[in-house]
């Protein structure tokens, strides 16, 4: 490898199929365990370049570098319990966006995650939490009341939605995400992660990810650069195949 200041950024859905193969590899229990090495630790002093920014969960279970098959160097990640935003999580997106020009950020959430079963159970009691948790709980509650959310939704039903809010949410709120995405130069996409089988599920992008099948060498490819204008003010969404009947805009 080269130096950091010869690299270029990957598009949005290259960077998407590197870390989707990274999972892959994990799912299957043969990760490389990429650039982990002393000669990448020496590299990497002198600067870095992460590819991606990954926002999710602080869950223990959850560590972005293993369930990716990354190293060092190649994420900029963010964490808080339940992925919950503010302004310290928005202000690090966007650094990672100015300064590295990542072309992707990843909402990151996952089954069975214990912040979004306190919203619900908050939901359902009228109990809240104490301390700080209670802000957690505050900003998590929107997802697990959602109208769009199934008659009896379980819990992990909630964190879908939670993941899939907490993207467009960054969109919304954060001008340099917004105008890099009406760009095309970054896609803002939610995964949600099965904690069981290690797989990294894709529950809401931006724009289309699809890698034409012709190679195109370097630079963005037709598909990203044939976005509509009309992204930021209605971002394309992709579901997974059991969510094509949910609204996303419910709040
Ligand atoms: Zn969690």
């Amino acid at each position: 490898m080269g130096s950091l200041k010869d690299q270029v950024q990957p598009s949005p859905a290259q960077a998407w199929k590197r870390l989707k193969d990274g999972n892959q590899r994990f799912v299957e229990g043969i990760s490389e365990h990429p650039n982990q090495d002393s000669s990448r630790r020496t590299l990497l002093s002198g600067g870095q370049f992460p590819f991606a920014c990954i926002f999710g969960c602080g869950d223990s279970r959850l560590a972005a570098e293993i369930i990716f098959d990354l190293g060092l160097g190649d994420a900029f990640v963010v964490r808080t319990a339940g992925q919950v935003i503010e302004n310290g999580v928005l202000g690090s997106i966007e650094y990672a966006v100015e300064e590295f020009k990542t072309p992707i950020i990843m909402v990151l959430g996952h089954d069975s995650c214990g912040a979004v079963t306190a919203a619900r159970n908050a939901a359902q009691t009228g109990d809240m939490p104490p301390g700080f948790i209670r802000n957690l709980v505050e900003r998590i509650l929107p997802s697990v009341i959602a109208p769009s959310l199934p008659p009896h939704a379980h819990v992990n039903d909630m964190v879908r939605e939670h993941t899939r809010q907490t993207a467009m949410r960054i969109t919304e709120q954060s001008h340099i995400v917004s105008d890099a995405v009406l760009s095309g130069e970054v896609a803002v996409i939610g995964v949600f992660y099965h904690l069981r089988d290690g797989k990294a599920e894709l529950v809401f992008s931006s724009q289309d990810l699809t890698l034409p099948n012709t190679p195109t060498g370097e630079g963005q490819s037709p598909t990203t650069a044939s976005l509509p204008v009309s992204v930021k003010q209605q971002p394309r969404i992709v579901f997974a195949e059991t969510w094509g009947e949910a609204s996303p805009w419910g709040l």
